[in-house]
């Protein structure tokens, strides 16, 4: 397997006559968490939209461990491992945080009735929901609905279930966005936690997480990239310090 689990060339998006991102070029390595950062409008959801196939790109390709994926449909692309949290949370409210992650478990098998049949394999399903809650800290309220949680612990099982299609690539979507500060260090634990091993590319406003967090940082503006480096290099960068003081 190469140096990179996801990687982005030449990628445009066009709406109309308006280009919301040109000619990206993004090399996430394997294991490392990867951001993707830029002002209000710069293309990093266009981006997120591109690299899962929600939209299809107008040119430019997109390779999971170095497959061309540019070809596939969404829901191909989560198969391949390639696996996005929204950034409007995506668990059902009125099921408990067990059966939020049965579901997304059980999105990996399908409706195989010989699977639904063993007691062994449906035995081995709770058990592995029950790892993923404990190791997302949600151990104890196994049995909460997902819409009693606090807006910290949701993101967390947002987690959990996108843990559960067991990802290559995680994408994060602004995992912080609206959070306390009571919030914002517990989830940022809990990403490093669960990166152990993964490879994760996230979209994040707040910058002290990023570089907590984060050994590369791609800086969109205007929907190309600006610059890319580790955190001290980016945050020293005047263009990116313009882009950010809204130049
Ligand atoms: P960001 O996530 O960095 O805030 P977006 O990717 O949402 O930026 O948007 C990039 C640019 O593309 C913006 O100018 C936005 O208005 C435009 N854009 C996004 N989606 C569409 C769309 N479906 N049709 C037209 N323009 C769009």
């Amino acid at each position: 397997m190469g140096e990179y689990a996801l990687e982005a060339q030449g990628l445009t998006k066009t709406f109309g006559g308006f280009n919301a991102v040109t000619d990206v070029n993004l090399k996430v390595r394997r294991g490392s968490i990867h951001a993707l950062i830029g002002p209000n409008g710069a293309g990093k959801t266009t981006c997120f939209n591109l690299l899962t196939k929600t939209l299809t790109p107008t040119s430019g390709k997109v390779f999971l461990d170095g497959r061309d994926i540019t070809r596939l449909r969404s829901a191909q692309v989560a198969r391949q491992g390639l696996v996005r949290s929204f950034q409007i949370s995506a668990t059902f409210p009125h099921l408990t945080c067990l059966e939020n992650v049965r579901v997304a478990l059980q999105s990996n098998h399908g409706t195989a009735y010989k699977f639904w049949r063993s007691l062994k394999a449906v035995s081995a399903l709770n058990e592995r929901a029950h790892e993923l809650l404990g190791q997302v800290g949600l151990g104890h309220q196994a049995h909460t609905p997902a819409t009693e949680l606090s807006y910290g612990k949701k993101r967390a099982l947002e987690i959990a279930t996108t843990l559960a299609l067991d990802p290559k690539v995680m994408l994060l979507d602004e995992p912080t966005a609206g959070m306390g500060h009571e919030d914002i260090e517990p989830i940022t634990d809990l990403i490093r936690k669960v990166s152990d091993g993964r490879t994760i590319l996230i979209v994040e406003h707040n910058l002290s997480v990023v570089s907590s967090l984060c050994e590369r940082i791609t800086v969109l503006q205007h929907g190309e990239v600006l610059c890319e480096g580790a955190y001290a290099e980016v945050s020293n960068d005047p263009e990116v310090i313009t882009a950010y003081m809204g130049g």
